[in-house]
Order: structure tokens, then C-alpha cells, then sequence
């Protein structure tokens, strides 16, 4: 699923490397090589009672994103996900990374507050969609992707025959990577439309429906989805984190 990307980034290196490379270009390349000075060579290292001092202030922690192209600052942030998250204990909110990119750390005071929170994405700030992961304090801020958002869906009017696990994980499927599918110990789902937790790919369109062959032999149907809590995104080319006026593949407009 990731080949459309990698080709991406790989093709435009190529085309940018028609000239010979200068040794002015490749200054992190010569650094890379050169021998270490003595000041250089010092290590800084933890011992194992700093470590799990460290690992005990910072565990109840989460990583996370919010898809505005504008910047915000990390008040606006706050002020957004303490009443969303209902005022948890001890939370505490601070912004990492590069400014443009409205990456923060949020701090929580307890377990079942952390699991609540990453459990009930996707939050909103302003309308623009938050992307929530677990706190890995080995992950540098450029290394982080957030490249998937866990989202509530619904497949409307399935036939009675897909309204359980089995087939419905199937159908799911299509719209994402499945978490979790809502039905009871017996695998049977109980609501007018089929309901699932799936982590989709923030940087394809959203999904409007999921084409199904329902019976055999016969032609693929269409059915339409309802995501929960869907920020927004933009209404030419179906993706988020901007507005159509932003867009930078806006689709060809009708009358
Ligand atoms: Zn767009």
C-alpha cells in the first residue's frame, strides 16, 4: 500500500540529481565521515535508576498531531482537548517538534484516562482532526508518522448475512486497517448498520462506500459508509488536514 508513496520520494530524488553532486551539497555526508574530536566523543548515558525514574514520570503519555495547515499554539490545543477529554487529572499539554507541524505531548494523571482518550479519536481542534499514538520516548519528532487516524465507521443497509464478524471484518477491511468490530460475544452485530473501529490512511481521499459482492455470481454492489466524528477535510480532493482553497490537486469543478 506504501509503493505509491516510496516510488514518489524516490523519482523526485533521481530528478534532482542530474548534476554532479558538489561537496557543498553534502555537508551532512562529509560531518558523517569526519573523526570525532575528543569533546565530540563524550557520551551521555542514563544508569538504570534514572531510567526508570524517567520511564515512571513519562508513561502516561500520549503523541499527537493535529491536521491544521495553519500553525496553532499549544493553549489552542489545550484549551480544545481538556473539555473533549473531559478535564482529566494531572493533564498537561506541550507542544514538540518543529512549529508549523502542531505536534504536542499530552501528559495524564491515570491509565484508564490515557486508554479513554486514545480509544475515543478522532478529537477535534477548531474542526481540523487530531492523530493520537502511544508515547514511545525513543521516537524523535521527525521520525514520528502520522500517517494513519482511528476512526468509527458505519457500512449502511448490509444484507442480514454480513451483519457479523466473520464478514464483516471483510468488508471493514476495505476502509482501513480493522481495530476492533462491534458485536456481541457471539459475533452477531446488533445495530441498524454494521459498526467498526478502523485506522485509515490520512493522506488518501475519504471513503464514501465500500463495493461488496454480496451474492454469488453476482455483481459487485455499492455501500454506503458513515464515519463518526469525521473532521474535516477538503471537498475537492476528499482528503484532510486543508480546505479546498488550500488544495494542491484541486479536482476539475461542475456547474
Ligand atoms: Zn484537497
Amino acid at each position: 500500500m506504501d509503493l505509491a508513496g516510496s516510488g514518489r520520494s524516490g523519482g523526485g530524488s533521481m530528478n534532482q540529481s542530474c548534476d554532479p553532486i558538489l561537496p557543498e551539497n553534502n555537508v551532512t555526508d562529509l560531518l558523517r565521515n569526519l573523526n570525532l574530536t575528543t569533546d565530540e566523543g563524550e557520551v551521555a548515558a542514563f544508569s538504570d535508576e534514572d531510567e526508570d525514574e524517567v520511564r515512571g514520570q513519562t508513561k502516561l503519555a500520549l503523541i499527537g498531531k493535529v491536521l491544521s495547515p495553519a500553525t496553532l499554539h499549544v493553549t489552542t490545543i489545550q484549551q480544545a482537548m481538556k473539555p473533549a477529554w473531559g478535564n482529566p487529572v494531572g493533564l498537561k499539554i506541550r507542544a514538540i517538534g518543529e512549529k508549523g507541524n502542531n505536534l504536542f505531548i499530552a501528559s495524564l494523571g491515570c491509565e484508564n484516562d490515557l486508554k479513554r482518550v486514545l480509544g475515543g479519536s478522532p478529537w477535534i481542534v477548531g474542526r481540523h482532526g487530531v492523530i493520537l499514538q502511544e508515547y514511545d520516548e525513543s521516537l524523535k519528532p521527525s521520525e514520528i508518522a502520522f500517517d494513519k487516524m482511528e476512526i468509527w465507521v458505519r457500512i449502511l443497509n448490509l444484507p442480514v448475512g454480513w451483519m457479523n464478524r466473520q464478514r464483516g471484518v471483510h468488508a471493514l477491511g476495505l476502509i482501513g486497517s480493522v481495530i476492533g468490530i462491534d458485536v456481541d460475544k457471539d459475533g452477531e452485530a446488533s445495530c441498524p448498520f454494521l459498526r467498526g473501529r478502523v485506522a485509515i490512511e490520512v493522506a488518501k481521499p475519504i471513503r464514501r462506500g465500500v463495493l461488496l459482492k454480496t451474492k454469488k455470481d453476482g455483481v459487485p454492489e455499492w455501500f454506503e459508509i458513515q464515519f463518526e466524528k469525521l473532521p474535516f477535510f477538503c471537498k475537492s480532493c476528499g482528503v484532510m488536514g486543508h480546505s479546498k482553497l488550500e488544495c494542491a490537486s484541486p479536482a476539475a469543478r461542475n456547474d
